[in-house]
Order: structure tokens, then sequence, then C-alpha cells
């Protein structure tokens, strides 16, 4: 019998956890705890298999970010209902049993809630930044409302043999939307996280009506609500042959240039 735990460390104000497949199916979800799959610096090195279905994912949370088997795209999760963006922009629901290399969500409890208006990318970056409940290392983020300007972008699933992300991204099709209403949904993980996640803010969009979605690279807020959740801990579930690594060790701006926002 292997152990459920397999791995549990303290870095800094972020209590990291890895688990098996068992294990996570075993952890029971919890508010203000951030439950993934696989880590960052394995789908740099174009590891994008993974174990954990969107499935097991739902039951841990019911908001997130990440991406699907092969890296079939831009995963959004929105109210406990997953869709995918593609390399060509269409949005698609995604089943319960799709596996995912990578995928981070939470049982979102937002602690603060505000309205806000006329924010530019910068200004709704700020925005959110004064919205964290202070001490808290994870944030999860929510923006619903207008926005205008967005600039979005998805990957083609490569095929195999992996490249590394690094020759995907380097195809990444990006767009601008002018105008949409939907949800802006991600998280700003610490600094001592890189390498398991992206350090700073990752943020994915879906519209309202489910048509338009995908990575975020810049968004402009018209009118909206801004809700946070904050957190200090971070499950991950790691395939057998995935190791933590050493968490804060990794190529901060390689990471930044390929799943920043
Ligand atoms: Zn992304």
């Amino acid at each position: 019998m292997g152990r459920d735990v397999i791995d549990d460390r303290l870095l800094g104000a972020l209590h990291l956890r890895a688990l098996t497949r068992a294990g996570l199916r075993h952890d029971p979800a919890a508010e203000h705890v951030a439950f993934q799959a696989g880590t960052i610096d394995a789908l740099l090195a174009g590891d994008y298999d993974g174990d954990a279905t969107i499935g097991e994912l739902l039951d841990h949370g019911d908001l997130g970010i990440g991406t699907t088997q092969g890296l079939g795209g831009e995963l959004v999760i929105v109210d406990g209902r997953a869709f995918l963006v593609d390399g060509a922009g269409t949005v698609s629901a995604v089943g319960r049993d799709v596996r995912t290399p990578f995928a981070v969500v939470c049982r979102f409890a937002p602690e603060v809630s505000v309205t806000a208006h006329g924010l530019d990318p910068d200004g709704l970056r700020s925005r959110i930044e004064e919205c964290a409940p202070a001490g808290r290392s994870v944030l999860a983020v929510r923006v619903d409302g207008r926005f205008e300007d967005l600039r979005l972008r998805s990957v083609r699933a490569p095929g195999r043999p992996y490249p590394p992300l690094a020759e995907v991204t380097a195809h990444q099709r990006e767009w601008t939307v002018a105008r949409a209403d939907g949800t802006l949904v991600g998280f700003r993980f610490p600094d001592a996280a890189a390498g398991v996640e992206v350090p700073g803010f990752h943020l994915h969009f879906l519209s309202a009506d489910h048509l338009v979605g995908g990575h975020v690279l810049a968004a402009t807020l018209v009118d909206g609500t801004i809700a946070v959740d904050g957190g200090d801990e971070l499950h991950v579930e790691l395939p057998a042959h995935l190791g933590l690594g050493v968490p804060g060790a990794a190529d901060r701006a390689a990471i930044r240039s390929m799943e920043g926002g």
C-alpha cells in the first residue's frame, strides 16, 4: 500500500502538500484550500500527460484554470462547469472523464467583494491586489462584468512526441475581443510556489454566453464586481512519475513569458 500523502512542506506562509491520485480522492474539499493537478515545471518540460480527471478536480472546487490532456487549450472552470478554449478560440464543455496534466481549482468562498468600473489592465490588477485579505499567500480571483479590449490567447494541441511548452507557445494564437460580458477567473500564487505553480497572476476568461474565452493577456473592466478568496494551502496531485521538485527554484522569467497574464 502506498501512502496517500507523499510530501508535505511549508514554504513561508504557503502550506504545500503533494498527494497521489488516490490521496486527492481521499482529501476532503475545503474552503480556502486550492487543489491542483501536476506542476508548471512538468508542463514547461513538455509533460502533457496527467492522471487526475476534471471530475476529480470539480469534486474539490467550482472555480479554476488549467489545461487538458495533451495540452488541448485553455481550461476555464466557472460555477462548477469546465470549458476548454482550443487553439482556434472555440469554446466547448469538458467532460468529467477528461484528464488534465495541469489545473488548479478552489471552492470559491469570497472574503471580499467590491464593485468596480473603468479599470485598465494595470488598474484592474491593482484593485484586485487591494482586495487581497492580509496575510494570505494564495489568492483566488473572480471578476464578473463587462470587459473591453480583452487580449486572449490559446494554444494548439501539439501532438506526440510532445515538444516543450516554449515551442508550443511560440506558435500560440492571440486575438482581441472588443467587448464581452463574462467572468475572469484565476489565481495569484506567491513567488515561493514557482515551479509548482505560476508565481503572480494567472487569469482565464469565459464569456457569459460561453462563446468567447482564453488565457488573459490583458483586460479592461468597464463595469463589474471583483471578488477574492484567500488561503494558505495548496494541495497538489502528482502522477507517479512526477516529483514536487524544488519549489522556488524555477525559471520565473520562462514561466512568466509563457503563462503570465
Ligand atoms: Zn493560462
